[in-house]
């Protein structure tokens, strides 16, 4: 894809709205629909053209970019939009949504003469600011080719993972993973905290010991060891609880539809859940706080 490369963007929310001005920003030309007026002014002030339907943004493009909330959104979408695109545009669906609704919106792109990628992100709101997202993505070679330039703009990190739906796989295994050990690490620190460990001395052993994670030494639930991380702040996000909470009934959904014995990613995906409903705008390492409550002790 060059820089005369038309592309149709749908979605300007957190995510969408700052990658499309990146697109703008490295010379395409976006033809910009999402229904919220403020997300609208947004785009246009980015530099974006602002069109009135999302059937108008995808009818003059090459390539079509949606960022949306969920996979019923992308699937009815799709349906809307994709005969009035011209034969051959490639519809490229960033948002995290489930891998059978991933395949499915691939299989009616397809059916309607269309090429599609699913190219899942991770990397936040400031990755997407910053243009460091990564994309792991799932779809044929020429489409990924096709799409890649698109991809080095807005993403640090690329990676191909296999077919339809294997990119959707790729995001939902890693966040899976992510709440589990964010879980297990948070139950080690307050049985820790019990036993008169502190979290300067747990960090200090565990963090060059055999249960060292990322959650850990990148990320770590309780404040002082990793200057940087949401603990520090008051567990504002960082990546929110909702998110998460979302991500792993992905992932619960996707370890039933394929028969995998997966326990601790749907307990993972029930004790988020829970820690939702009251949490939903905290960061997932917040989780901490919720053991030492749910463990009748007073926060550290
Ligand atoms: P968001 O709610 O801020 O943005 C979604 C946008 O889609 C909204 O502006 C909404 O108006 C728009 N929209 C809804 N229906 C539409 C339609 N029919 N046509 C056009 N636009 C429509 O959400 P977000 O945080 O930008 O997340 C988008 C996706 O990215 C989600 O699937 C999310 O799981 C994923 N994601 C988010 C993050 C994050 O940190 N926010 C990180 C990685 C992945």
């Amino acid at each position: 894809m060059s820089n005369n490369t038309k592309v149709g963007f749908l979605g300007l929310g957190h995510m969408g709205g700052p990658m499309a001005a990146n697109l703008v920003k490295a010379g395409y030309e976006v033809l910009a629909f999402d229904p919220v007026p403020a997300a609208q002014a947004q785009a246009r002030e980015d530099g974006a053209t602002v069109v009135a339907t999302a059937a108008e943004a995808v009818s003059a493009s090459d390539i079509v970019i949606t960022m949306l909330p969920n996979g019923r959104i992308v699937l009815d979408l799709y349906t809307e939009v994709l005969s009035a695109a011209k034969p051959g545009t490639l519809f490229v669906d960033c948002s995290t949504i489930d891998v059978a609704d991933a395949k499915q919106a691939a299989e009616l792109a397809a059916a309607a003469g269309h090429r599609a990628l699913d190219a899942p992100v991770s990397g936040g709101v400031a990755g997407a600011a910053a243009g460091t997202l990564t994309f792991m993505v799932g779809g044929a070679d020429a489409d990924f080719a096709a799409a890649l330039p698109l991809f080095e703009v807005m993403g640090g990190k690329v990676v191909h993972c296999g077919g339809a739906g294997v990119g959707q796989a790729a995001k939902i295994c890693n966040n899976m993973l992510l709440g589990i050990s964010m879980i297990g690490l948070s139950e080690a620190i307050v049985l820790g905290e019990k036993l008169g460990l502190t979290h300067d001395k747990f960090f200090d052993v565990v963090s060059t010991a055999s249960g060292q994670s990322w959650a850990l030494t990148s990320y770590c639930p309780v404040p002082g060891p990793v200057p940087a991380s949401p603990a520090n702040n008051d567990y504002q996000p960082g990546f929110a609880t909702a998110l998460m909470t979302k991500d792993l009934g992905l992932a619960a959904s996707a370890l039933r539809g394929n028969g995998v014995d997966g326990q601790l990613g749907l307990l993972a995906a029930e004790i988020y859940s829970r820690f939702n409903q009251d949490e939903a705008g905290k960061d997932f390492s917040a989780i901490v706080t919720d053991i030492r409550k749910r463990s009748g002790e007073e926060p550290a």
